[in-house]
């Protein structure tokens, strides 16, 4: 058994970290990081600023007890020469989906991951993870007969984030089928569907027609990286369940990317989700990418409660607060409070909401029950 609590993170970009960025995260993270070091893929060598800085990985899930998370598909579409990095075709983005999609398939057949995209699934996961034990080291096992123990998988629902790569409407169909169960038509800058994050503007009517198909199917919608006015207007398209997977609040960290009170009040009225993010720039007001450092702000994990508790106040309860943390979203511990070195330093958030006042039944909940709640009503 295990005295940790389970955690369900609903915003990981996990095919994405391992297509993009060549991320093998069975290995663990001092691995992949001494790889991108050698490689020269750091700052100081000539790649991308998180290389080297990672703090999500499979093993890592599993000691932080993440048995349960939502796994995204990103395929981004740039107009030409926009100065926002994505594929110069719908089609290309779609393929580079695909291939996404064959590297989760990969990892389900290795064990490492397996699909939850019903409520039966769902609650069969759960309990294999409370059920099991957890050796000293944290990690949890299934422990079979006459077997070598085998690592418990990881349960993922897939999400689309960003709507681009759907080359038709038709083709959600087909990620439908493959058990896609929650899609963010937007993502950073214009989209061909939908506008998101530092744009603006009204859904349109292939946005519009998106929201439609996604009602007929059944699939969630992911509020976050619209911009306001096509939030709103989602609202009023978009009859089913919804959540923010990876949002803070705008008073708290002033920038469109977070939420106004009155959209957190819009998502709450919805019996909606908002998933806690620990990407730095979510955080704090006044945080320059690329300039600021966690130990210049004195940023530490405890900050995430100033949201949850944000959250909460609107909400009168804490029903819609979850973990939706970003971690892997394109940044590392460059990027990240002092003390979240890894994703299972998550672990730590328990004992912030009890200093708080936060009751276990109000933890648990922030931790994973509240999630479970919601994929139950969503999918029945
Ligand atoms: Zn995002």
């Amino acid at each position: 058994m295990n005295d940790k609590p389970l955690i369900f993170d609903i915003h990981l970009d996990l095919s994405m970290n391992a297509m993009s960025w060549n991320r093998d995260l069975r290995w663990s993270q001092e691995k992949i990081q001494r790889w991108e070091h050698i490689q020269g893929l750091t700052k100081d060598g000539v790649g991308e600023v998180d290389r080297g800085n990672n703090t999500v990985c499979f093993p890592e899930m599993r000691r932080g007890n993440v048995g349960l998370c939502v796994g995204t598909f990103i395929g981004r579409y740039s107009s030409y020469f926009h100065r926002l990095p994505g594929w110069n075709s719908p089609e290309q983005a779609w393929a580079s989906t695909r291939a996404q999609l064959a590297w989760y398939r990969c990892m389900e057949e290795d064990g490492e991951l397996t699909p939850i995209t019903t409520v039966a699934a769902l609650e069969a996961h759960e309990k294999l993870w409370l059920d099991s034990p957890h050796p000293d080291d944290g990690t949890p096992y299934v422990v079979e007969s006459k077997k070598q123990p085998t690592k418990l998988p990881i349960g993922y629902v897939m999400s689309l984030e960003g709507a681009d790569c759907l080359v038709k409407l038709s083709y959600l169909e087909t990620m439908y089928q493959d058990g896609l169960r929650a899609l963010g038509p937007a993502h950073y800058g214009p989209g061909r569907y939908a506008n998101g994050t530092d744009d603006c503007g009204r859904l349109r009517e292939e946005g519009k027609e998106l929201l439609k198909e996604m009602d007929r199917l059944g699939i969630i919608l992911d509020v976050t990286h619209l911009c306001d006015e096509t939030f709103w207007d989602s609202l009023d398209c978009f009859e089913g369940p919804l959540w923010a997977s990876h949002q803070n609040c705008r008073t708290l960290a002033p920038w469109n990317r977070q939420f106004a009170d009155d959209q957190i009040k819009a998502v709450v009225d919805r019996g909606g989700l908002l998933g806690s993010a620990f990407d730095a720039i979510m955080m704090v007001p006044g945080w320059r990418h690329l300039r600021s450092t966690p130990e210049g702000f004195q940023l530490r994990i405890e900050r995430i409660c100033e949201h949850i508790d944000h959250v909460c106040q609107i909400a009168g309860s804490a029903k819609h607060i979850c973990i939706g943390t970003d971690l892997d979203g394109g940044y590392g511990t460059e990027q990240t409070p002092m003390d979240m070195k890894s994703i299972a330093d998550l672990q730590t958030i328990p004992g912030l909401l009890a200093e708080r006042g936060y009751s276990k039944e109000d933890i648990d909940g922030f931790m994973w029950k509240n999630v479970v709640d919601f994929l139950k009503r969503a999918w029945s």
